[in-house]
């Protein structure tokens, strides 16, 4: 490729103009091939941030991206397929939930995960936190793995959509992680490669997600839907709220942990939304009411068979649940005021977790699986001066308090007025 081409390409996408499949395909592939350099690619990703992608050029970008690796032979995988992912949020970690709910039920879930993107977390850096446990798979290998339990997930490889493995690193490291037709091509690439017929995608709306309002996200599930149906699979979004952390656990390790908990019976938020996901996709999936579905979803919860899923999981990729290790030092987080909690700021428990060093903020950081956030007092609760709003998970002994009690407002309380 000449140095013209790409710059040609670039600029017309600078000036709005729509791409054609071929110029797509010459920038991404280039960069794949390692002919355009990082500095290009990020103009590139830049200006499709700012000036956006039609619905044509987006399913263009996923086809390319899709195949610049090979697909799964689903036609190996013994019963109904189903697939999920999130848009990416503070504290997500449902994936590590519903995957055993819905595997006890006899469907099979076969997921391709991304790391943490922007100040969101993501499920390959949070599964990496177990000791052993191991992500990359050959295809044939990670069938045999869905086949046997039920719930396999990897990293891609070079096999399945590798373009997009390489776009999400430098997304994530030049502030080009919130764009629809960015977020769109990358997450559908995957689901195509692996194949399922079902997909549920959890978007995540508000101020710690990636998308902020609620029109962004319906238009990125439009075209999700759209990129879908070009490939005859059924993609089913549901929209969720991002202002808050889900759970109370934000880090890798931390988050692995409350998914434990919530398969053990830990009620509250992120069990509900965990069992409306689960129950969406049993549901569509099995052609079976939605009540239905949830009255076996809470079934395999309420009766330990999800958590024993959850654990064989685990075991069956490498990893050991109890050798997981948190950071070694805790700080305890006090409030300076009465009052109660109207919010608690996913983005700033998200910010206050990145600094510890939970995700990256450049290509080559690496990440500490140990660290992160507790949160131990919720939104509604009525809070005195010294009690612990969070704890802090901390491989050093900064001080982060200003940052951590900022994330909590604190409204007087009337009735003690
Ligand atoms: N998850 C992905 O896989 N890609 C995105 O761009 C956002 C969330």
């Amino acid at each position: 490729m000449k140095n013209s081409d790409i710059l040609n390409i670039i600029n017309k996408k600078r000036l709005n103009q729509k791409l054609s499949r071929e110029e797509i395909e010459t920038a991404f592939m280039g960069y794949l091939n390692k002919t355009v350099e990082d500095y290009q690619m990020s103009s590139l990703l830049m200006a499709i941030c700012i000036n956006g992608m039609s619905l044509e050029e987006t399913i263009d970008l996923t086809d390319v991206m899709l195949k610049s690796g090979k697909t799964l032979d689903t036609s190996k995988i013994n019963g109904i397929q189903v697939d999920k992912h999130s848009t990416g949020g503070v504290g997500d970690k449902t994936t590590l939930i519903i995957g055993p709910i819905l595997a006890c039920l006899g469907l099979k879930v076969a997921k391709l995960s991304g790391r943490g993107l922007g100040l969101t977390g993501g499920t390959i850096d949070k599964l990496e936190s177990i000791p052993g446990f191991k992500l990359k798979y050959s295809n044939e290998e990670f069938i045999k793995n869905v086949n046997k339990v039920g719930f396999a997930l990897m990293e891609q490889t070079e096999e399945l959509a590798p373009l997009d493995k390489v776009i999400y690193d430098l997304r994530n490291a030049t502030g080009t992680v919130s764009s629809i037709p960015l977020i769109a091509s990358s997450i559908m690439s995957k689901k195509l490669a692996v194949g399922a017929k079902y997909i549920l995608i959890d978007l995540k709306v508000g101020l710690g997600a990636l998308l902020q309002t609620e029109e962004e996200a319906r238009c990125l599930a439009n075209t999700m839907i759209k990129i879908g149906k070009a490939y005859d699979k059924e993609v089913i979004p549901v929209l969720s709220d991002m202002n808050t952390p889900l759970g109370d656990n934000v880090g890798n390790a931390l988050e692995v942990m409350e998914a434990y908990d919530v398969l053990n019976g830990k009620r509250g938020h992120l069990r509900d939304l965990s069992i409306e996901l689960s129950s969406v996709l049993l549901a569509k999936s099995s052609d079976i009411s939605l009540k239905e579905a949830k009255r076996r979803v809470i079934d395999v919860l309420d009766s330990g068979k999800a958590l024993d899923k959850f654990i064989e999981f685990i075991n069956n990729q490498g990893g050991t649940f109890k050798k997981i290790k948190l950071a070694p030092v805790i700080k305890e987080i006090t409030t300076a005021k009465d009052g109660i909690i109207e919010e608690i700021s996913a983005s700033s428990i998200a910010q206050i977790s990145l600094d510890l060093g939970s995700g990256k903020k450049k290509l080559n950081d690496k990440v500490d699986h140990g660290v992160g956030v507790v949160l131990n007092k919720h939104i509604g609760d009525t809070v005195k001066v010294g009690d612990i709003l969070c704890y802090l998970y901390q491989s050093d002994n900064k001080s982060h308090a200003e940052e951590a009690r900022s994330a909590f407002k604190i409204v007087k309380d009337i009735k003690s007025d």
